[in-house]
């Protein structure tokens, strides 16, 4: 199949258009989605979901990988998409892993060892953490995109030193002074690493991301896409030079001892990543949804995001349950996040914007959250 095909292109648009596909998709008492990370709905797309099944008729696709990509996992779809990931995103090349938390922890784990060091920003995913937690390095954090804390973290590292940072923030939703710090990345000799999850898709005239949007890609030591937000499905890649594709498979534990993605994974990726590319108009409907709602919530105590990724701060689990419920009774489905997700005194609602929103939902929503 051909994902040039004017046909798959032109329904996706229609789809998108009308979104009235997503309407017919909710079942009877559903709610509103602002939650799930399916920015550019995707994951629930009926044309995509059409374009995954003839990609596995058409190749005769099995249902399992069958082993790991060190034995019989490896099979020729898994690494000719690993080459279309590396050439979309601009990297020598790609290593897919089966997910977001397996890429961080295989990554990170075997990067830094004994004497080298690895700072990350304070507010870095889990899945980073663990992985360092697994590595033999040293590692300091460092206050929330403060470039000066940076700095002085940088002047006292030793050994190879890498910098960990996401370029969209999960839990606050903005983004990292990505230019700012490899700058510093490279006057002190630092290996710059992002993890593009929540930019991937979204961020970039073709969802690349932020680091090709802000021309960045060789400046990188590693990035990590994820699959499991707006591609709507599951896995992720870590890109980088040639060289550290081939450590990884010899050294990231995380690779080598579980089974490969299977092919209906890499049929979802496929279709996922020959989407991005037409959909301006659709990330231009989501900047649209987002403009509208910081504008309805200018009275209320938010963090600056321009991303979907939207907080209201509502400070205390009690409250924040309360807010969250209250929302939940008006038919849409937004969640609270509650200490110990995040530090006490700053729990929130985390509010996702998508493209298949309508702004009668968002008003809905403001209109909610003003009470
Ligand atoms: N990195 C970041 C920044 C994330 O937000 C997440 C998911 N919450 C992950 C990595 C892990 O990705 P996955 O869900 O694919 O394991």
């Amino acid at each position: 199949m051909n994902k040039n095909e004017p046909s798959f292109m032109s329904r996706l648009l229609d789809e998108r258009r009308e979104q009235q596909s997503f309407r017919e998709l909710r079942l009877p008492g559903d709610k509103v989605d602002f939650c799930s990370n399916d920015y550019l709905g995707l994951a629930r797309s009926p044309v995509i979901r059409e374009y995954i099944h003839t990609l596995l008729v058409e190749r005769h696709a099995s249902h399992g990988s069958t082993g790991s990509r060190l034995l019989a996992g490896n099979y020729e779809w898994i690494t000719s998409v690993e080459k279309d990931l590396a050439v979309f995103h601009h990297a020598d090349a790609g290593l897919m892993y089966n997910s977001g938390y397996d890429a961080n922890l295989g990554l990170f784990s075997c990067i830094g060892r004994k004497g080298d060091t690895i700072i990350y920003d304070q507010l870095i995913h889990a899945s980073i953490r663990d992985g360092m937690r697994l590595s033999g390095a040293q590692t300091f954090s460092f206050v929330h995109n403060d470039l000066e804390d940076l700095e002085k973290k940088l002047k006292n590292a030793g050994g190879n030193i890498f910098v960990a940072v996401e370029s969209v923030y999960s839990m606050d939703g903005d983004l990292a002074p990505l230019q700012a710090i490899s700058a510093l990345c490279e006057q002190y000799g630092a290996h710059l690493v992002v993890d593009e999850a929540h930019a991937t898709g979204v961020i970039g005239e073709g969802g690349e991301g932020l680091v090709q949007e802000l021309r960045l890609e060789d400046r990188c030591f590693a990035r990590v896409h994820t699959f499991g937000k707006a591609v709507g499905c599951h896995g992720a890649v870590v890109l980088g030079s040639n060289v550290l594709r081939a450590y990884l498979i010899n050294f990231s534990r995380s690779f080598i001892y579980t089974t490969a993605l299977p092919p209906a994974a890499l049929a979802a990726i496929e279709a996922g990543y020959a989407a991005f590319p037409v959909m301006h108009e659709v990330r231009g409907q989501l900047s649209a949804l987002i403009q509208q709602f910081r504008a309805g919530v200018q009275h209320l105590e938010t963090l600056p995001s321009k991303t979907p990724i939207q907080v209201v701060m509502t400070r205390g689990n009690d409250n924040t349950r309360k807010i969250a419920a209250a929302l939940q009774d008006a038919g849409l489905d937004v969640r609270p996040i509650l200490h110990p997700t995040v530090p006490k005194g700053t729990e929130r609602l985390r509010i996702v914007i998508h493209s298949f929103n309508t702004p009668e939902e968002v008003d809905l929503l403001l209109k909610v959250l003003q009470r």
